[in-house]
Formats: C-alpha cells, sequence, structure tokens
C-alpha cells in the first residue's frame, strides 16, 4: 500500500531537533513502522502544481497524511484522480484544506487527532490578546530600534481587565480561551456558535451566548474566532461586519485565514475601526511575501501580532498529533474503529457537527 504524507521541510532545524515531528526529515516517526510492515511510505513538501510530488503520488495512494501547517490542497479534481484514495489523516486539527463535500462523494474518509493541539493553540490566542491589547510588539520593536518613549506606546496600551471578550466558535479551543481568561477579570466572557454549550460547562466560566452575529461583535471589545473554515464560515469576517464591530476593538483569528476576508480586514486595521490583527493562519500557505497582513498597521503604526502558522505545531502538540496520526493508520491498517471524535468524514457522510449546519 502506498501512503503518502505531504508535510513542511525543517532543514537544519529538523536535523537538530528530532522532536520535530511534523517535517519532512522527521515523518511523524512513523517511516520505520511503515516500512516494517511492508507498505511504502512517500514524504513530501512538494504540493503545488500538477508536477509537484503531491499530485504524482495521489494518483495511487491509499492513504493521504497532511498537515494544516503545509497544507496540500485536496480538491475535486484532484479527488477524480485519486482512484485508490480511502483515507485522509490531517495531522493537527482542521481539515478545510480537503474539500470535504467532495471526500464525502467519494467515499473517501478524512480523520483529524482531534483535541491534539487545542491547547496550544488557546494559550497562543491568550497570548496574542494580551500582546494587541497591551499594545506590545510596538514596544519590543522601539527597543530594539535602540528607542525610547513611553508615550508612544502607552497612548494605545490597555488592560484587560474589564474588557468583553468573545469567541466565535465555542468548541474545543474557543471554550479553552474562555477558561483561561477566567482569571484576568474580564467585564464579559460571550460566545456564538450554532451549537449551545453545555449548561454547567457555560455557567463555570460565565459565558454567555449571543444568538446573533452583528449584535455579538459590537458587544466584543476582543473578538477570537476558533470555528472551523467551512460554507457558512468563509469570508465570514468581511466589511459589512466588521462595521459592526467596537471602534478600535481587537481581532484574533487563529482558526483559518480565509474566515477572514483579507482586504476588508487590512481596510478596518488601517482606519483604526479596529485597533489590531493577531493570527498565525492565512488564506493561502505560504503565505505570499506581499501579503498585506503581513505588514499592515494601525493608524499609530502598531496592531499587528501576524506569525506564521505555528500556534498548534509546538513541540508538545506535535508529539500528540504524531501519536494520533499512527493510531488512526493502525486502526485503519488493522480494521479497528476509530475514535468517533476524530471522525470528520466517515464513509459517504459528515460524521461531525462542526463543519456546518446541514
Ligand atoms: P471544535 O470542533 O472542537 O469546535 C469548533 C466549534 O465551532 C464548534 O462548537 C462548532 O459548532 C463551531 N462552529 C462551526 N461553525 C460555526 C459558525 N458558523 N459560527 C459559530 N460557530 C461555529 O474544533 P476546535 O478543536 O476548537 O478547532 C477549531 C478550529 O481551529 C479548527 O477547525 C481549525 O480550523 C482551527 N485550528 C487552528 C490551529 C492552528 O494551529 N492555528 C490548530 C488547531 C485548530
Amino acid at each position: 500500500m502506498k501512503i503518502l504524507a505531504i508535510l513542511y521541510n525543517g532543514y537544519t532545524a529538523a536535523e537538530e531537533e528530532p522532536r520535530l515531528l511534523g517535517t519532512v526529515e522527521n515523518k511523524l516517526g512513523i517511516e520505520e513502522w511503515i516500512t516494517s510492515k511492508g507498505h511504502e511510505l512517500i514524504v513530501s513538501s512538494s504540493k503545488e502544481g500538477p508536477d509537484s510530488d503531491f499530485q504524482k503520488h495521489i494518483v495511487d495512494a491509499e492513504i493521504l497524511i497532511t498537515t494544516p501547517f503545509h497544507p496540500g490542497y485536496l480538491t475535486r479534481d484532484i479527488f477524480e484522480k485519486a482512484k485508490n484514495l480511502k483515507l485522509c489523516v490531517t495531522a493537527g486539527v482542521g481539515s478545510d484544506h480537503i474539500d470535504l463535500n467532495a471526500a464525502v462523494d467519494h467515499k473517501v474518509q478524512v480523520l483529524e487527532v482531534s483535541g491534539s493541539n487545542v491547547v496550544s493553540v488557546a494559550e497562543h490566542v491568550i497570548m496574542s490578546i494580551l500582546l494587541l491589547v497591551r499594545n506590545f510588539v510596538p514596544a519590543h520593536e522601539m527597543i530594539e530600534r535602540g528607542d525610547w518613549q513611553v508615550s508612544d506606546i502607552a497612548r494605545n496600551a490597555f488592560d484587560l481587565e474589564g474588557k468583553v471578550v468573545g469567541t466565535i466558535g465555542a468548541g474545543r479551543i474557543g471554550y479553552r480561551v474562555l477558561q483561561r481568561l477566567v482569571p484576568f477579570d474580564c467585564k464579559e466572557l460571550l460566545y456564538y456558535d450554532y451549537a449551545a454549550l453545555p449548561e454547567k460547562a457555560a455557567a463555570d466560566i460565565k459565558a454567555r451566548r449571543v444568538a446573533d452575529l452583528k449584535d455579538f461583535v459590537s458587544q466584543c471589545d476582543v473578538v477570537t474566532v476558533n470555528c472551523p473554515l467551512h460554507e457558512g464560515t468563509r469570508g465570514l469576517i468581511n466589511d459589512d461586519l466588521l462595521k459592526h464591530f467596537k471602534k478600535g476593538s481587537w481581532l484574533v483569528n487563529t482558526a483559518r485565514g480565509a474566515i477572514c476576508d483579507k482586504d476588508a480586514v487590512a481596510r478596518a486595521l488601517k482606519s483604526g475601526q479596529i485597533s489590531g490583527y493577531a493570527g498565525d493562519v492565512w488564506d493561502v500557505q505560504p503565505a505570499p511575501k506581499d501579503h498585506t497582513w503581513r505588514t499592515v498597521k494601525n493608524p499609530l503604526g502598531g496592531g499587528n501580532g501576524m506569525v506564521p502558522h505555528y500556534s498548534g505545531t509546538t513541540l508538545d502538540a506535535q508529539a500528540r498529533y504524531a501519536n494520533g496520526v499512527r493510531s488512526i493508520v493502525d486502526n485503519y491498517l488493522s480494521g479497528k474503529p476509530q475514535e468517533p471524535q476524530n471522525i470528520i468524514i466517515g464513509l459517504g457522510k459528515y460524521e461531525t457537527k462542526a463543519y456546518g449546519q446541514r
């Protein structure tokens, strides 16, 4: 059986740090195990265009392993060519790089390692909220430049205490973000999600659900996006919705780049409608060098907390999702049932309720 894995290149870092498991060099730590079972493992980072390893090997691979950090985009066209494909495994969480409706039609199962990096992302969200609200990045840049002008930073630095923070999506990550905010004594913690939190879970952190999205964003000082990308969330944060944000609020998106309209967010930040935008996800990855989110700033020259997609790929997270991939592949090879929480697409149908209401 051919198993194809599309991962990112780790180069020297991966040679020096074997715990960088999600790299081409370290192959999720599964190479020996796969080959000892008599299967072939092809690992590559080459994923774009018809001459890529991805498109060359997908035609006869039975299992495809991809990672959201360097997504091999499995479009409907590519599904047509992937005649042997039975199982897609996402090394991490978030399988929007796979056309999930096409997976349903082609009866290809899609599994994620659910929960594997949700704490990693929640911690990153807390950091991003703080660095925006407290105006950290320009302050650090000032120090590196050799300057010292406290008022230029302090004029746009605030406390998180007393602010209203809301999450779009209150699943594993969104809930953990709210939980971690409790000791900050925010004025209120809000969530917007078509699935209500269990009563006790909401009560434990005093989270209030707001049913209408415009109403929700208009109440938040900080909005954090923690829902999957699907038909119902692509471009959800656009010019129209941004008008309803509180002027000068902050937006953190570690969910998926395409949930936000790139140019609308840039316009809102430049105009001061929002004071900051931070996150690690981009509408195409790797992000082009001239992507506006790399450099766009608020009118005071700050408010940009963008980094490459790494919040969910800390070394701790890599250990968990590498183990999870191995166990999903093992279940498949030995005909054992999969853990239900990992199944996004089962045979010919959505098993998860998180990728939109259908
Ligand atoms: P989850 O399935 O536990 O929770 C997702 C929640 O979003 C669910 O409660 C669902 O009902 C809700 N939702 C779906 N559509 C919605 C909509 N239109 N409006 C409001 N809520 C909606 O998933 P999770 O583990 O919390 O992960 C969420 C997403 O975060 C992933 O799908 C992925 O895209 C992203 N993620 C990013 C990284 C990273 O490294 N940046 C890592 C892991 C996950």
